[in-house]
Formats: structure tokens, C-alpha cells, sequence
């Protein structure tokens, strides 16, 4: 009897140790800790967590599952800081505000989150939309839909007749006086109010716009829209809910003011002068770039009518300008976390900000690991961003050597999230 029950004991056992494991055979597999390339690596994933990375190709046990990129370049997950999955650039976005519902901007960003998925895209951070993006987060960690780990900031919170204000260049009665509802403060109070307000529909991030910006029905592309105070109650009262700050800004006035006043990330960066890097450099904020943001509005800005007449000359000023604000910083050391803006251009083209940051001087390897490691520090989640014992199994797989070819990152072959896989060709 007791013999038995050893034996039980040993195969249940055997059981709970070979079920489930997934096994990848990586060609290459990039560490974004030691920025090297690895040759015949294995990965090991048990449910939904990497169980071992492993040097050679690990024996596959029976019962376990395994996928061979042997011929592929292997990878974190990537992460996009700056995304808005809500709508896509068109020459009529401007009228949806008037003739979309809410279910409008869901349907389509049900196609948009799987589009950056399948790009390889993991994880990424929604900067602003209606709100209907909290119920797209929702969705898809409930797995009704396809798409990546979404760190969403709900709506923008701006001054009136900020970047971010939605009644922009209304007629008068269709404008009205939105307030902290709807995202739009002033003075501290109201601010105060506005973090709370969205800390109670459920976001993960704070948007302010501290700045004007290319795309609002507004006159500078660059101006102060809070002042310090102000920004600071925003940035207070979000550490009280566990919040970080990402401030949309050009302007390098704005720029400094949102710095002293603690926010994590800069969004764009346009005018960033010496002094802005300094102190960044100083309180360990992010410049998340978006370069590809910057090309394509001012690409779009040369069809006649594409935008509105006040929107065109800053489309043009702005947007060429990013990518030398990036060789810039980069030069002097400012931190810098992968973010791409998509939706000013079509989602899943976000590897292109790979080709532009390489361009502007950052090593392939480095930009990866903007796109990865210093996400994931942004984000203020460890989770993500690494291929490592005990990290969620977000992989993906390219085809070529994003050493030799940049362009193979537009090459996605492979994309697994939390221990699924969505795409293997
Ligand atoms: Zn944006």
C-alpha cells in the first residue's frame, strides 16, 4: 500500500514538472540587460511566466511543447509608450468629434490594438482618447479581444483651451465650458479634482499637455498651458493613487516647468535646449520622443486641406524638428523611452521609430532597449521588458539581424503575450 502511494506520489510529481512547458529555441535571442546578441539560446515557459532562459538548445522532455526560431532573431516583447488606439490620422479626423459615437471609437480600436499586437508590440500606453480606452484595456485583460498589455491615462488633462481641451475651435454654443470632468482645469483645485475624477474611472497614467501642441485647433504649437503650481498638485496628487505623470510638451519653457514639478516622462521634446536636458538628466525624467509622430504630421501637412488652416504651418515647423531634439539628447545622456505617438501615423508601423532613432545615432541594441528595459522602468513595472526567470512571457521574434538591418523590426514573425502565441509564420 505504502509502496503504492510512492509511486502515485512520483508520477503526479513527474506530471506537475513536465505539463505545460513551452520550450523556444531562439537562433539569436537579444539580452537588453548586457545589449548582447545571443546564439542558440532556450527559452522555458511554464503558464504564463518564463520558467529559465537557458544557453543551448534545451531537450524537449514528452509533454512539453516547443517552438522552433532557429532561424529568427528573439526578443522582449516591445513596448510603446506613447500610443493613442482610440483613431488614426485621416483627412476628416477632425469631423468624428461631431459624427463619431462612442461605440465608433470602440470599433475601430478593437482592429488598432490588434494591428500593434501583431507589430510586436506587447505592451503599450494609451495617452489619451474619449475613455473608451479604460473599456479597451478591459477587454482585452479579460481576453475578449486581441491586443497588448494597455497602461492607459483615459482622457488628457488640459488647460482651457489647451492642447488637450476637446471644444477647441468650436462655434460658441457647441463649446461650452468643459471642466474636470472632461479633463479640462484650472488652478490648482480643479486639478487637484481632475486626478482624482480619473483615478475613479480606472486609469493607469496621468496625460497632461504642459504645452501647446501641433494637432489642436489653437494658434502656438509651443506655448506654457499650466503653471508650476498647478502641475505640481497634478503630479502630488497622482503619487497619492500610485500614478506617474507623462507630460505632452514642445516648448522648452513649458518643458522646465514640468520637470520641476515632477513629472516622470516628456512627451515630443521639440524644443528641448540645454537647460531642459540638464535638469532631466538631474531628476531622472524620460524623453520619449516620437519622431515618427513628427514625420508624418509634417508629411501630411503638405497635402492641400489634409488639416486645418492653423494646424498646417506648425506641422511643418514641429514635426522635422523631433528627430535632431533626439540625436540631442541622446548625445547627452537623457534617459529615453520608446514611444512613437501611433495614431497621428497608421498603427503597427511603430518599428519604424527604430529606422529614425538608429538614423539619428542610437545603436540598434540601445533603441531595443528603450523599447523594453526603460519601458518597463517608466512604466513602473518589472513584469515586462526583459527576457528573465519569472517575467510575464511576452516574446516576439523577428526575421534578419536587426544588427545588420534595421528593417527587419518591421519584419515581426513571432509575437507571444503572457504565455499565448498570436502570430508564428
Ligand atoms: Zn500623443
Amino acid at each position: 500500500m505504502r509502496k503504492l502511494f510512492l509511486l502515485l506520489l512520483a508520477v503526479i510529481t513527474m506530471n506537475m514538472v513536465t505539463a505545460q512547458r513551452t520550450i523556444i529555441h531562439c537562433g539569436q535571442l537579444i539580452d537588453v540587460k548586457t545589449l548582447q546578441v545571443l546564439k542558440e539560446m532556450s527559452i522555458i515557459i511554464d503558464g504564463n511566466k518564463i520558467a529559465d532562459v537557458q544557453k543551448g538548445y534545451t531537450a524537449v522532455a514528452s509533454g512539453d511543447k516547443l517552438i522552433d526560431l532557429k532561424n529568427r532573431t528573439v526578443m522582449p516583447g516591445l513596448i510603446d509608450m506613447h500610443v493613442h488606439l482610440e483613431s488614426e490620422t485621416n483627412p476628416g479626423k477632425y469631423m468624428e468629434t461631431f459624427t463619431f459615437n462612442p461605440a465608433d471609437f470602440a470599433f475601430q480600436s478593437v482592429v488598432f490594438a490588434e494591428r500593434t499586437l501583431m507589430a510586436g508590440f506587447t505592451t503599450v500606453r494609451d495617452l489619451g482618447g474619449t475613455g473608451v480606452n479604460i473599456s479597451l484595456r478591459n477587454a482585452v485583460n479579460k481576453g475578449l479581444i486581441k491586443g497588448p498589455r494597455i497602461f492607459t491615462a483615459g482622457k488628457i488633462i488640459s488647460s482651457t483651451g489647451g492642447h488637450g481641451d476637446p471644444t477647441n475651435g468650436y462655434k460658441k454654443e457647441l463649446m461650452g465650458d468643459p471642466g474636470p470632468l472632461q479633463g479640462v482645469v484650472n488652478g490648482v483645485e480643479e486639478c487637484v479634482k481632475a486626478v482624482r475624477q480619473h483615478y475613479k474611472d480606472g486609469v493607469d497614467v496621468i496625460k497632461i499637455t504642459a504645452s501647446g501642441g501641433v494637432l489642436s485647433v489653437a494658434k502656438s504649437g509651443e506655448n506654457p498651458q499650466f503653471t508650476e503650481a498647478e502641475m505640481r498638485a497634478i503630479v502630488e496628487t497622482a503619487k497619492d493613487y500610485g500614478l506617474k505623470v507623462a507630460a505632452h510638451c514642445h516648448g522648452a519653457e513649458a518643458m522646465k516647468r514640468a520637470i520641476r514639478a515632477g513629472v516622470s516622462s516628456i512627451e515630443h521634446g521639440t524644443y528641448m535646449d540645454e537647460e531642459a536636458m540638464t535638469l532631466m538628466k538631474k531628476n531622472g525624467t524620460y524623453f520619449v520622443p516620437t519622431i515618427i509622430a513628427g514625420k508624418s504630421v509634417a508629411d501630411s501637412a503638405l497635402k492641400p486641406g489634409y488639416f486645418p488652416d492653423i494646424v498646417t504651418p506648425k506641422a511643418l515647423a514641429i514635426g522635422p524638428k523631433i528627430q535632431s531634439t533626439f540625436a540631442a539628447a541622446y548625445k547627452a545622456g537623457v534617459k529615453i523611452a520608446f514611444g512613437t505617438d501611433a495614431g497621428v501615423y497608421a498603427h503597427g508601423k511603430n518599428w519604424m521609430e527604430f529606422v529614425y532613432m538608429t538614423e539619428a545615432g542610437m545603436p540598434i541594441l540601445e533603441a531595443i532597449r528603450a523599447a523594453t528595459l526603460n519601458a518597463s522602468d517608466l512604466l513602473g513595472d518589472d513584469r515586462v521588458g526583459a527576457l528573465e526567470k519569472g517575467k510575464f512571457a511576452d516574446i516576439v521574434a523577428v526575421d534578419g539581424d536587426p544588427t545588420k538591418d534595421v528593417k527587419s523590426m518591421g519584419r515581426m514573425k513571432f509575437v507571444m503575450k503572457n504565455g499565448v502565441v498570436y502570430k508564428n509564420e
